[in-house]
């Protein structure tokens, strides 16, 4: 790298936690799918922000929706009710095909909030003896870094040394219907689950699960909670990854894309029935459904109702596919995807997964590798094909 990266790096890295082990590259600017570093060069951005990204940089529709309310109101908290409160609630409410709406940052607020939920409707509306609720979640989850939610993780790096962990949590194999119905007990209020595991290596379960899934929480009176905050909102090419079944569940858990890479927003999506058995000063949020992240939530809902960025996802997806398919054997030694999606796990005798990033960033493509041997690429929904098309040419370069 140059010396001005060069040095902005290590004022970085000087001054910071080592929580993360960033490229070393130093952005300056993002428009649509592209990125430009402090010395103007440009690199395709692959990751999208872990899809919070899914318009991809500076979208001109929500820069204006925020930029508007920036000069109107931004902070109320929630003591007061603002004038964008409603239509946001409404509009994410229609979206999801649901009645409630409660309105978070983090995407790991919105799943803690969705365990808090769960567990008092067990108490409240299932009967579960006070303080015996469990929840069902599944092996190689990834949902947040709270205590709470790494406690249920099988990740060493995620959950060892953050000890002691909140008890009340059942793991079973992902995709597994036989293990997660036997799991279940009388105490059993929720499967937490995500539709498809992102951070695990875009692992998608088989087919039908998710329905099954739906039936057996039906069945035994148990809540699904989807934790769509990653491969929801267009991702896969339709609005949510459970729609790929037509399941749908007792709970949204969405994030990331909800604040159109802007502002965190996240939220939990019920109906009365789930949602209701909050009641005032039992759950909140300082910043939760503020006046921007509502304007810029209201604007990415709008822009998902008609249905424009699924389809795009859908159609690049196809062509990240053929392309993808056609690495395997070439230094790529699987390939998963779903819409613009994709988990490719590397040949280890080619480099790790590291190594082929690094070798991207060389040639202007940032990607980010997880568990070791596998690149996650989740380009913006508003990638060009000539943009992918010449990001998969530098993936197939950098592996020949
Ligand atoms: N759930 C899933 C499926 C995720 O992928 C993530 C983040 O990667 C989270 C929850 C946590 O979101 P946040 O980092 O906003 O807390």
């Amino acid at each position: 790298s140059t010396p001005t990266v060069q040095a902005a790096i290590e004022r970085a890295e000087a001054r910071t936690a080592h929580n993360y082990h960033p490229l070393p590259v130093v952005l300056a600017h993002g428009e649509g799918a592209w990125m430009t570093d402090v010395d103007g060069r440009r690199y395709l951005d692959l990751l999208a922000g872990y899809s919070a990204l899914n318009f991809g940089h500076s979208h001109p529709r929500l820069v204006a929706a925020a930029h508007a309310q920036l000069d109107k109101l931004t902070l109320t908290s929630r003591a007061f009710i603002h004038d964008v409160f409603a239509d946001f609630c409404a509009a994410l409410g229609d979206l999801c095909g649901k009645e409630l709406v409660l309105p978070m940052n983090t995407g790991a607020e919105a799943v803690e909030t969705a365990i808090k939920v769960s567990r008092k409707w067990g108490y409240e509306v299932k009967g579960v003896p006070a303080d015996q609720a469990r929840i069902i979640v599944a092996g190689g989850n990834f949902h947040g870094r709270t205590t709470t939610i790494v406690g249920f993780s099988d990740d060493p790096d995620a959950r060892n040394g953050f000890g002691p962990f909140t008890p009340g949590f059942d793991m079973v194999p992902y995709g597994d219907l036989a293990a997660l119905e036997a799991a279940i007990t009388p105490h059993t209020v929720a499967v937490l689950i995500e539709p498809i595991q992102g951070e695990g290596g875009v692992i998608i379960p088989p087919d039908g699960y998710l329905r099954d899934v739906r039936e057996v929480c039906t069945r035994e009176n148990v809540l699904l909670a989807a934790d769509e905050i990653q491969a929801g909102l267009g991702r896969t090419g339709r609005t949510f990854a459970c729609d790929h079944e037509g399941v749908v569940p007792d709970l949204y858990l969405l994030g990331k894309a909800l604040g159109g890479g802007i502002v965190p927003v996240s939220a939990v999506v019920g109906d009365r029935s789930v949602l209701g058995v909050l009641k005032p000063g039992q759950h909140g949020s300082t910043f939760g459904g503020n006046p921007l992240a509502c304007a810029v939530g209201s604007e990415v809902v709008s822009m998902l109702a008609t249905g424009e960025f699924q389809t795009r996802a859908t159609e690049l997806g196809l062509v990240l596919r053929e392309r993808l398919d056609a690495l395997v054997g070439h230094g790529v030694i699987a390939v998963r995807s779903r819409g613009l999606w994709a988990g490719v796990d590397i040949d280890p005798t080619i480099g790790t997964g590291r190594e082929i990033c690094e070798r991207l960033m060389a040639r202007g493509v940032l990607a980010k590798d997880t568990h070791g041997s596998t690149i996650r690429l989740a380009p913006p929904l508003v990638i060009s094909d000539e943009d992918l098309h010449w990001g998969i040419d530098q993936l197939a370069a950098v592996l020949g």
